[in-house]
């Protein structure tokens, strides 16, 4: 039972129960006692009245001695005290004292009134007796003529005796009602706080997670109601409960089931949820609670982690860990601020890939030489084969050349995807670097009836960067706008917004049709092979410009329309390197 509500409902009646009763048997015990002295006060009155005959004649003939026998006389039967007084106020006759040791009563307000001729009442202390008196007054007289006053007065402490009697029963009776009374709080209280304290019990367990927690209560009323809501929500809560942690078991099945690594971090950092994976990639099993630099300390994961949380997006990046190459991508988890890693072990793949380089580095070097040796025997032969064989020997010089130029681009591009590759940077001239390739297309362009033209603005186009390494960029971008344009022309301008230098190469070519564009940055890709193969191209010219490109964090795009053109804009920083 919860013990200190009982005490407080409980406390709670008794103050009302013990106020109560103390305020009824006030009331009443006054109530009564006014209403006995308001009876007390008629039949002294009435004894009053007819005692006035018996001393109207005396009074009448001035008889101050039988006056006071008299009022001793008949005081004594009547068991009260009377009084005469003249009406000048001097006492005359008294039961109880001597009236001449009296003083003089003209101002006792109930001799007043009778003097007045009416019926003077008045409850005070007697200064002659020294003790509560109720007092009652009548003049006596003829005609209209008021000879003197009758006073008749009771001990009140006469009245108060007679009350006591009744004062203790009320109060024997009151006590036993209030005792009454405090039983059925006791009763009540306890009926009350019970049901609440098994209430509060039950709650207390399902607080600590036993779902099995109920409150069986008899009867009825709104506490049966109470307890059996509390039945009700409980057994949803158990059912929510185990759908709930059904479903979490079924999570965590699945996230342990995951081969790669996956990883919840909280705001700070901290790993509010790991798997097995992850546990397998650190080689540890409790990470839960740690903060994830705590587990692994590697920068690029670091960066990870914050280019996820300040940009509030989703972020990929390679990542060394324990001697092998792993993907990590991070998303940001709004509902908690945190990130989310997945991590993805691509070391077998980075070999591969590296195996293929390597090949195709070793291949390159390779076909170099014998190239560089048929080059040179083409030459030998010109002089000396016939016209027919000149038809030939040019076909093989063209095949040759095509495949020394991919030599060369594989080369090149190797050497960009080498994550080692380094820029040799310094403070390059976009202006001036861009007239030195036009200069060099220059003869092409002519011989092809084309134009070609470059357009900057007033300001510096200074920009940090590698200078050899830019100018593989536009020479190859201006060679394929000299390359796929009939007629027209090629225009190269160079504009700057905050943050950027733009260089955009515009023709009046042949255009690229819609879905080639997202893919003619890839190695190889060519959207028409027949017209590349003649025109020498070797489908990786692009894809150099675009590592050079993100090797100066800049970016390259292009917008093509088929029949009209093409445009290739670069953006290269400038405060970048400086
Ligand atoms: P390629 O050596 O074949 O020119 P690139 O990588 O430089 O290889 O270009 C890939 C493909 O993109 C080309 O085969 C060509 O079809 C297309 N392309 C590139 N530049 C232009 C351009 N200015 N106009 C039309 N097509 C172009």
């Amino acid at each position: 039972m919860n013990r200190s509500l009982f005490l407080k409902i409980l406390a709670g009646f008794v103050i009302v129960i013990v106020a109560m009763a103390g305020l009824t048997l006030l009331l009443s015990y006054r109530t009564i006692r006014n209403h006995h002295l308001e009876t007390q006060r008629e039949g002294l009155r009435l004894l009053a009245m007819g005692l006035r005959p018996a001393f109207s004649s005396a009074l009448a003939e001035h008889d101050p001695a039988r006056l006071d026998s008299l009022a001793k006389d008949l005081g004594l039967h009547t068991n009260s005290r009377i009084t005469v007084v003249d009406p000048e106020g001097s006492v005359i006759a008294d039961s109880w004292s001597n009236p001449a040791e009296m003083e003089n009563h003209r101002t006792r307000p109930e001799i007043m009134r009778a003097l007045r001729g009416e019926v003077g009442t008045s409850l005070r202390y007697s200064a002659t007796l020294q003790e509560d008196l109720l007092y009652v007054a009548v003049p006596v007289g003829r005609e209209g003529y008021v000879d003197g006053v009758l006073r008749v007065s009771l001990r009140l402490e006469s009245i108060d005796v007679a009350l006591a009697g009744l004062r203790n029963d009320i109060l024997i009776i009151g006590s036993f009602v209030a005792i009454l009374s405090l039983i059925g709080a006791l009763l009540f209280s306890r009926s009350f706080s019970r049901p609440i304290g098994q209430l509060t019990a039950a709650s207390r367990r399902v607080a600590a997670g036993d779902f099995d927690a109920r409150v069986l209560l008899k009867g009825g009323g709104e506490v049966k109601e109470l307890a059996d809501s509390f039945n009700y929500m409980t057994d949803r809560v158990k059912s929510l409960f185990g759908e709930l942690s059904d479903k979490s078991e079924e999570l965590n099945g699945v996230v342990g089931t995951i081969q790669d690594g996956l990883l919840v971090l909280d705001k700070e950092g901290r790993i509010i949820l790991s798997n097995p994976g992850f546990a397998r990639i650190v080689g540890d099993e409790a990470v839960n609670g740690k903060f994830y630099w705590e587990v692994t300390r590697v920068p690029e994961l670091d960066e990870l982690v914050r280019t996820t949380t300040a940009r509030r997006a989703s972020s990929v990046r390679e990542v060394p860990l324990g001697g092998r190459m792993y993907l990590c991508s991070g998303d940001f988890l709004s509902s908690r601020e945190g990130v989310v890693l997945l991590i993805h072990d691509i070391t077998d793949m980075k070999n591969m890939e590296k195996v293929k380089k390597d090949f195709i580095v070793n291949l390159s070097h390779e076909l170099r030489t014998p190239l560089t040796a048929i080059k040179g025997f083409l030459e030998t032969l010109q002089d000396e084969v016939t016209v027919d064989g000149q038809h030939y020997l040019g076909i093989v010089r063209r095949h040759t050349d095509r495949l020394a130029n991919i030599v060369e681009d594989l080369l090149v591009l190797s050497e960009l995807e080498d994550s080692g590759t380094e820029l040799h940077i310094e403070k390059v001239d976009l202006k001036h670097l861009i007239e030195d390739v036009i200069h060099v297309f220059e003869p092409r362009v002519r011989e092809r009836g084309l134009e070609m033209k470059l357009e900057a603005g007033e300001g510096g186009t200074v920009v940090s960067g590698d200078r050899f390494k830019l100018e593989q960029v536009f020479i190859n971008l201006i060679d394929n706008a000299v390359k796929y344009t009939e007629q027209g022309g090629v225009v190269i301008r160079i504009t700057a917004d905050d943050a950027n230098f733009l260089v955009a190469v515009e023709d009046t070519g042949t255009g690229i049709p819609e879905e080639h564009l997202s893919r003619i940055f890839e190695r190889f890709y060519v959207v028409d092979k027949s017209r590349s193969k003649k025109v020498g191209g070797t489908g990786l010219g692009l894809s150099i410009v675009k590592h050079i490109i993100l090797l100066h964090s800049g970016t390259v795009n292009v917008d093509s329309e088929p029949g009209k053109g093409t445009r290739f804009t670069v953006t290269i920083p400038a405060s970048q390197h400086s």
